[in-house]
């Protein structure tokens, strides 16, 4: 019996390298427990099941025949539902691309592969990532693996559903504002989201071009840094995408690091998750750095900020989907009864609501009042970032709010669900690295903490995280 609990990327590939165990041996393990568990969780909507095992009968192959595993080989990974897999459905969580098949791989998909990585299968998530507990999928909701009456968090539930249990070794999700970092702190599993431009986002479906970014979910701070390596790196298929510079990347991390504390309006936080802070703010002393208070005033205009751009820029991503190009089609009369038939019956609801409150941001008549206005918000909020960065390396502060919360808790009133996003939205709004990591407080749901690094410094983020992770 392989146990899975403890397995990390490392060990795995210590194992395999020296013949203890097969990368069919793995896949068998981590495929047992999803049929054990996922129908009760639907963390997966569909799994790879007969190419996965000849992917890893190949590794294995190649292995006996003498060739040094690569980073990932053998490794079993979770896709969320938005990144297209060559010839596999590819439906971010929604009916009108319930039947779509992905014409080519994303670039992540490209680089896994290479590296050795196998493909278990796809992850549920709130349609086209618009969600905070994927209940918004199209395919029903993802059950919390550590309480089933609960919420895995969103938009990226199925993926970190699937590391939680034991579904996966790994996990790729994609976040825009909190998606990989929410559902890691619901789950009580490590999701990293890089620096914006690090990681190419060809082949992922857009939601929010300018805030979304691909990264692991995991159960090992070191293990989201190996598989950050293998993700990023510039791509020309992605014009935002980059080489982290040098010049930046170079730095000694000098100990100690200096880590400012964000002060925060604490109404609405819930217990676990204050109790978490002030132990992990203890311990981060404890261990010699240096801990100071840092303010940001203008990041209570973060949410708003983000709930105008974002949906400005999925009501122009989603335009794309009207019956012709992609997908469902429910004919009318005519074209434009088409398209209105077509995107009325195949996005949900929270789809709906935000195409239209994109459209009504970006009009002419409120484009200045609203769009225009937010972004200068927001250039405003990634000054003040790049302020505090000069006071501190890094910025201590929850992931979210609340632990995970129960079905239906907050789906009446979008405000408080919108709410779960307070804390992560800022990363996205000024495109810097954000690493959500399960707080270590003992028993009971966990809450995550959440470390930011100002941009390209996800070296940071690795470094304190794996030394609050071994705190003893
Ligand atoms: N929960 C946020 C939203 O609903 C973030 C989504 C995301 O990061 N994809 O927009």
């Amino acid at each position: 019996m392989i146990d899975l609990k403890n397995l990390s990327i490392k060990k795995a590939i210590g194992m395999i390298h020296d013949g203890d165990i097969s990368a069919r041996e793995i896949l068998l393990a981590y495929q047992e427990n999803i049929k054990k568990k996922n129908g009760e969780v639907n963390a997966y909507l569909e799994t790879f099941n007969e190419e996965a095992f000849a992917r890893a009968e190949e590794i294995d192959k190649q292995i006996l025949a003498g060739d040094e595993p690569k980073v990932l080989s053998g490794i079993p990974f979770a896709i969320k539902d938005n990144i297209l897999i060559k010839g596999k459905t590819c439906s971010a969580g929604s009916k009108i691309l319930e039947n779509y098949t992905a014409t080519y791989d994303a670039s992540v998909i490209k680089k896994l592969r290479s590296a050795g990585a196998v493909f278990l299968g796809r992850t549920n998530m709130d349609e086209f990532a618009m969600g905070s507990s994927t209940e918004t999928s199209a395919f029903g909701p993802t059950k919390n693996p550590l309480d089933l009456e609960r919420v895995p968090g969103g938009s990226s539930g199925g993926s970190a559903a699937a590391v939680a249990m034991d579904g996966a070794l790994v996990a790729i999700g994609s976040d825009t504002g909190g998606s990989i970092r929410q559902p890691a702190s619901f789950c009580g599993v490590v999701g990293l989201k890089p620096t914006y431009g690090s990681v190419s986002r060809y082949g992922l479906m857009a939601m929010a071009s300018s805030l979304d970014q691909i990264g692991p979910l995991t159960k090992t701070v070191e293990d989201a840094e190996i598989v950050f390596n293998v993700l990023k790196g510039r791509d020309e298929n992605d014009s935002t995408s980059m080489e982290s510079p040098e010049r930046i990347t170079k730095k000694d991390l000098q100990k100690p690091l200096r880590i400012g504390v964000l002060k925060y309006d604490d109404s609405g936080i819930d217990e676990t998750v204050a109790k978490t802070m002030k132990d992990t703010i203890a311990k981060m002393d404890k261990l010699g750095h240096e801990i100071k208070e840092v303010e940001l005033p203008l990041l209570k205009y973060a949410l708003p900020c983000y709930y105008i751009i974002m949906p400005a820029e999925v009501s122009a991503n989603l335009a794309r989907f009207d019956g012709v190009r992609y997908g469902f089609l429910k004919q009318g009369e005519n074209l434009l009864e088409d398209y209105m038939e077509t995107r009325g019956a195949g996005f949900g609801r929270e789809a709906r609501k935000r195409v239209m409150l994109g459209a009504y941001v970006l009009s002419a008549g409120y484009y200045d009042a609203y769009y225009g206005k937010a972004g200068k918000v927001r250039a405003m909020i990634k000054k003040e970032f790049q302020k505090v960065f000069k006071d501190v390396d890094a910025i201590i502060l929850p992931t979210a709010p609340t632990v995970a919360f129960k079905f239906g808790e907050k789906t009446n009133d979008p405000i408080q669900m919108y709410l779960s996003d307070v804390f992560t939205v800022s990363a996205n709004l000024a495109g810097i690295p954000a690493i959500s990591i399960p707080g270590r407080i003992g028993e009971g749901l966990p809450a995550g903490i959440q470390f930011m690094a100002p941009w390209f410094r996800e070296d940071i983020l690795f470094k304190l995280g794996k030394e609050y992770e071994s705190y003893e």
